[in-house]
């Protein structure tokens, strides 16, 4: 076995259908007394509920989180948090409403509780990210880490059908990635494991009955998983992929990473062939190869297979190849112009990898 490093990182997990009602006894904990809450503007709703089993410790309600964190979006939160005296933060929603969280954490200093409602597992990483000028910037810093995390299955049942499965096909990325990355070590490798059986198992049983809050809980669990080993070792091919075509071609980021992944693994198959049977094995062998298994699993459930179907322009495809060379992550096959501009055309066109 080749030697390895195991950092983890802190986290107070509260898991369990209702545990949304724990906030206030979490803040009471840590001595906190005023919580900005944080939400999209489409959870408004569910920020609202947070804000009121505060009470008292709820300095206010700030539903403006978008996708990718614009720095205006993140410093106009910041002022907000600083004039209403807050001296925390409530995260409630997906990755765009961690991310705000995070930017503020970073800015301010405030600490946070994040209640994850997707299955981007942002909340698991001391990954922030930040977009000026139309571009993303992305860094690394344990201070944007939240202080507790409460995983409330119950929260989920809201997650649209569509934005399940590729909201969990995103977190299986993340998992799949991290089991044949540089600094890949045992421990991680069998959260990664798990975690791609628990979402691919829940997947389909939430698509069954979205109601089924043991299904729910079956892809959160799935997605906590995931999530900690996307913050724990290095990401590769997949991941750059996605973030050039999502940062630089405004694709959507869910249906991205669901495109691009069975697509990436091809690529990495022959490099990579025990990461791929435990990918098998954790999607149900004896059945197709791995690349071919994450694609028939997106398929059934009706998630986008073609970027082609979520706006990339066929015209694009030299561009995002250039942008992938120019700055490549480590993989673990070399990432080369030729064998990429196949890739990104067969993911375009929605090609089953064999
Ligand atoms: P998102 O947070 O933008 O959510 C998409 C939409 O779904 C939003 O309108 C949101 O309010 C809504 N939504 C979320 N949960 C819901 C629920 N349970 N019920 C109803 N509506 C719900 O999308 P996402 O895919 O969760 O996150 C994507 C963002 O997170 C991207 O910007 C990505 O770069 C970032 N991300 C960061 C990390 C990291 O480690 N820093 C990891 C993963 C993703």
């Amino acid at each position: 076995m080749p030697s390895f490093i195991y950092e983890a990182n802190a986290a107070r997990v509260i898991f369990g259908a209702g545990a949304l009602p724990q906030l206030a006894v979490e803040l009471e904990r840590m001595g906190l007394r005023r919580a900005l809450v944080l939400s999209t503007e489409n959870q408004r709703a569910e920020a609202t509920r947070a804000a009121d089993l505060l009470g008292s410790r709820c300095a206010g309600i700030h539903a403006g989180a978008v996708m990718h964190v614009p720095v205006e979006v993140a410093r106009e939160a910041t002022a907000k948090a600083l004039a209403l005296d807050a001296d925390c933060m409530v995260a409630i929603g997906g990755g765009s409403t961690t991310g705000l969280a995070k930017a503020i954490a970073l800015e301010a200093g405030l600490p946070y509780i994040a209640v994850p409602t997707s299955y981007a597992g942002s909340e698991m990483t001391p990954i922030y990210g930040l977009t000026a000028g139309g571009q993303k910037k992305t860094g690394r810093d344990p201070r944007v880490l939240p202080r507790v995390v409460i995983y409330d299955p119950e929260l989920t049942i809201g997650l649209p059908p569509k934005l399940t499965v590729t909201s969990g096909l995103n977190a299986i990325a993340h998992a799949a990635e991290g089991l044949y990355a540089r600094d890949a070590n045992p421990v991680m490798s069998l959260m990664a494991e798990e975690g791609i059986r628990s979402m691919a198992g829940g997947i389909p049983a939430v698509a069954a009955a979205p109601e089924d809050i043991d299904a729910r809980s079956q892809c959160l669990i799935g997605a906590w998983l995931c999530g900690t080993v996307l913050g724990s070792v290095g990401m590769a091919l997949h991941h750059k992929l996605c973030h050039t075509l999502g940062g630089s071609f405004d694709l959507p980021h869910a249906e991205t990473h669901t495109v691009v992944l069975p697509h990436a693994l091809a690529y990495n198959a022959c490099a990579a062939p025990n990461a791929m049977r435990r990918i098998e094995r954790a999607l149900g062998s004896p059945g197709p190869s791995a690349p071919a298994a994450v694609f028939d699993l997106a398929l059934r459930q009706g998630a986008p297979v073609a970027l082609r179907d979520i706006g990339m322009r066929e015209a694009d495809l030299d561009a995002a190849v250039d942008l992938t060379l120019a700055s490549p992550y480590w993989n673990p096959r070399p990432i080369e112009r030729e064998p990429i501009r196949a890739l990104l055309q067969a993911a375009y066109e929605g090609a089953r990898p064999e």
